[in-house]
């Protein structure tokens, strides 16, 4: 996965992006933890204008398959290592 793509992905997470909500399957990339798409309720935080907010940890480090990725532990980690290490 390169940087290009990580970056795309972690860009999505802090917005109300349309292919967020119409995601499938979602993963938090600060828990790493992959869940489906109706776990997550909180999917326009619109008074902060960010993305949807992990039921685990409350951080807007949701991604969502329609995104364009896969939902994986591997994709997880390594957008947690780039943006939380
Ligand atoms: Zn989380």
């Amino acid at each position: 996965m390169d940087n290009k793509a990580l970056e795309k992905l972690h860009l999505a997470s802090l917005s109300q992006s349309k292919e967020l909500s119409e995601s499938k399957l979602c993963g938090c990339y600060y828990c790493i933890v992959s869940m489906s798409a109706d776990k997550v309720s909180d999917w326009k935080n619109s008074a902060a204008k960010t993305g949807p907010v992990c039921p685990n940890c409350g951080t807007n480090s949701i991604i969502g398959d329609e995104l364009g990725q896969s939902i994986t532990d591997e994709l997880l980690s390594a957008m947690n290592t780039r943006y939380f290490s």
